[in-house]
């Protein structure tokens, strides 16, 4: 029997289990052999070399400099120059190569009105019919991350945003409707934290059949929308009932349904990340492997 999600993902994503591991001789080493199947490298170069893999293969990406919850003004500003770089690069990329951000990264609690700044640039400096894609964090940042995304959406940006949206949490069927009344790009996900029980749904059927309500309700608004899962049930039950809507993985899971929807024409699009903040990232994955 799996063990308890909760207990599960509070060892994954403690800070001394990484400072633990990261102290023992070779255990960096060891750690980022395991892994790198989830990771595309340290360097935004590592990364574009695995999105040129992926174009090759039929596959479109979404690049994603790790960092969250940044308390340091100077780290949120360098990680905004960083996306402005790679917003510049995408040109030379394939056509569908899009980003991927965590506004927390971009200092989203440090001063959100900077924080919407930073977005509203890495926006206006995509080539034409790319996106930016804003990750979800935990529900304590949800007002605050949809404030900013419908606050540069208004901006004539919404044409250039993604956002993304926890089937889990009971707010969401709200959240969905004002971001599809905004035009931005909708990415669907079942919810990656634990969350208190009077904000979310348990992990599992409650979460999944909240997953497809929202997936169907979507798709039949005609928004520009993803399903991100990796939950094989859901996804063909959604592409059954409309059709080649886009498949969202994360890289490194499942990478053998990645090329079976590829080949059967169903757009996909991997999650590519990289950078140095790795470490809870792959545990968080490895505990999702494992069915927490
Ligand atoms: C592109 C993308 C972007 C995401 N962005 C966010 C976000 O911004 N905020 C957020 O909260 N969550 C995000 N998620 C994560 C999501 O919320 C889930 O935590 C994660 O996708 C696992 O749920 P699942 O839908 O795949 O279903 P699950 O029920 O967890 O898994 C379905 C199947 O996939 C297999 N599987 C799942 N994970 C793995 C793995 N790591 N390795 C091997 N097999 C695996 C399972 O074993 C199971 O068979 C994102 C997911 C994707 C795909």
């Amino acid at each position: 029997m799996p063990l308890d999600r909760t207990i599960l993902f509070n060892l994954v994503t403690s800070k001394p289990l990484e400072r633990a591991v990261r102290a023992l001789p070779q255990g960096e080493a060891l750690a980022w052999q395991q892994a790198s199947r989830y990771v595309a490298g340290r360097s935004a170069d590592d990364a574009l070399r695995v999105v040129e893999r992926l174009h090759r293969q039929g596959v479109a990406a979404s690049v994603d400099q790790f960092g969250e919850m940044v308390t340091d003004r100077g780290v949120s500003e360098r990680a905004a120059r960083d996306y402005l770089g790679l917003a510049g690069r995408l040109a030379e990329l394939p056509p569908r190569t899009w980003l991927g951000v965590d506004l927390t990264h971009l200092g989203l609690h440090i001063d959100p009105a900077a924080c919407a700044g930073h977005l509203a640039a890495i926006a206006e400096a995509l080539p034409e019919g790319r996106r930016v894609q804003v990750g979800a964090e935990d529900h304590a940042s949800t007002d605050a991350v949809l404030s900013c995304v419908l606050d540069v959406a208004a901006r004539g940006l919404a044409g250039r945003l993604g956002a993304t949206v926890q089937a889990n949490l009971h707010r969401t069927p709200r959240d969905l409707d004002r971001l599809i009344e905004a035009g931005v790009h909708v990415r669907l996900v079942k919810g990656a934290y634990v969350e208190p029980a009077d904000h979310a749904l348990p992990y599992g059927e409650p979460t999944n059949l909240a997953f497809l309500r929202l997936a169907l309700t979507v798709a039949a608004s005609g928004a520009p929308f993803a399903l991100a899962t990796h939950d094989g049930v859901l996804r063909e039950a959604v592409l059954a009932a409309h059709g080649p809507v886009e498949v969202e993985h994360l890289f490194g899971v499942c990478p053998e349904v990645v090329d079976e929807l590829a080949g059967r024409d169903v757009p996909v699009r991997v999650y590519v990340p990289y950078g140095h903040n790795w470490f809870r990232y792959w545990l968080r994955r490895l505990a999702e492997s494992r069915g927490a």
